[in-house]
C-alpha cells in the first residue's frame, strides 16, 4: 500500500481578518501586469487560507468580500477563467465558494474536476468503482461492529472515523481495517489522520488537477496561488510565462509571495485594473 500523511486541512496560522495589507512588492506588480496582458488567462486559486481566512468549522469558511469583488470584476473581462483548486470535495466547495463567481473547480486534491456546471470529469471509472465497492463490503462489517465508528464516502474511496470510539477499540479497529484492506487490494492509497484512516483507489494532486484544467482550457498563461503544502504540487507544474504565488511564510517553490489573503486581494486587483485599462 502507498502510505501518505494527510495534510491540507483547515487549520493554519492565518486568522487576522482586519489587518490592512501592506503594498505588493514592485517586482510582483510588474509580473501581474505582464500576466494580465495575455489574451486568455487562467486564475487558479486555493480556497482555504488563500481566499478565505482559516476558520474552525470548515462549512463556515468564506472568501474575503474584497476578494469576491475582485473575482467578480475579473470574470467580466473576456478571456479570464477563474478556478478554485481545493482539497475539499466539489460538494464541500459548493457550500463555501461565492455564488457570484462562476468558476471551474478542482476538488479533492485533483481527483474531481468540474470545468463548468454540468461538465464534470468523474473521479473514478467503473473498474475503480468496483474496487471501492469490494473494499467497502469487506470493511463495513468490521466498522459496524464497533460502537461510534462510521464510514465517510469519498470520491475515490472512503474514510473510517473513530473519533468517538474508546481508545483501545479505536486502535484495534484501525489495525483490523488496515489489514483487511491490505489483504484485499495492495494498490490502495492509505492516509492516516487523527482518528481517521482513509482508503482511496486513486491518488491525485493539485498539480494533476491543474494540468487537466490547462489541457481543457488551453489558456495563454496560468496564475496559481496557494498557502498549504499540497499547493506546492500545483506550483510545481507551472510553466514559463505562468505566475506562481505563495500565500504566507511557509517554504515554497513559488517565485513570488504575498503575506495573507488580504494581500492576495491586492494582486487580484492589480490584474483586474490592468485588464480594464487594456
Ligand atoms: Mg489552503
Amino acid at each position: 500500500m502507498t502510505e501518505r500523511t494527510m495534510n491540507g486541512g483547515p487549520m493554519s496560522e492565518h486568522r487576522d481578518n482586519s489587518a490592512p495589507a501592506s503594498p505588493l512588492e514592485a517586482g510582483l506588480v510588474d509580473e501581474l501586469r505582464r500576466f494580465a496582458a495575455h489574451e486568455t488567462v487562467l486564475i487558479a486559486l486555493d480556497f482555504d487560507g488563500t481566499l478565505a481566512p482559516e476558520v474552525d468549522v470548515p462549512d463556515e469558511a468564506r472568501a474575503l468580500p474584497a476578494a469576491v469583488g475582485q473575482l467578480a470584476a475579473l470574470q467580466q473581462s473576456p478571456g479570464v477563467t477563474i478556478a478554485f483548486v481545493s482539497g475539499r470535495s466539489l460538494g464541500s466547495l459548493d457550500v463555501v465558494v461565492p455564488s457570484s463567481v462562476t468558476a471551474a473547480m478542482i476538488g479533492s486534491h485533483g481527483l474531481e474536476l468540474r470545468i463548468a456546471p454540468g461538465d464534470e470529469v468523474p473521479a473514478v471509472d467503473a473498474a475503480d468503482r468496483a474496487r471501492v465497492e469490494a473494499l467497502h463490503s469487506a470493511l463495513a462489517p468490521l466498522v459496524d461492529a464497533v460502537e461510534g465508528a462510521w464510514i465517510e464516502h469519498k470520491p475515490a474511496g472512503f474514510a473510517v472515523h473513530t473519533r468517538v470510539v474508546a481508545t483501545d477499540a479505536a486502535g484495534a479497529l484501525q489495525t483490523a481495517v488496515r489489514e483487511a484492506a491490505a489483504a484485499l487490494d495492495a494498490a490502495l492509497t492509505v492516509r492516516d489522520g487523527k482518528n481517521v484512516v482513509e482508503f482511496a483507489v486513486r491518488d491525485a494532486t493539485k498539480g494533476d488537477g491543474l494540468r487537466a484544467l490547462r489541457a481543457r482550457l488551453q489558456p495563454d498563461a496560468v496564475l496559481f496561488a496557494g498557502d498549504d503544502v499540497t499547493d506546492e504540487d500545483a506550483l510545481a507544474v507551472l510553466e514559463p510565462g505562468d505566475l506562481g504565488i505563495k500565500v504566507g511564510e511557509a517554504s515554497t517553490v513559488a517565485p513570488w509571495r504575498v503575506s495573507s489573503p488580504q494581500q492576495l486581494v491586492l494582486a487580484l486587483a492589480a490584474i483586474a485594473e490592468a485588464r480594464q485599462r487594456a
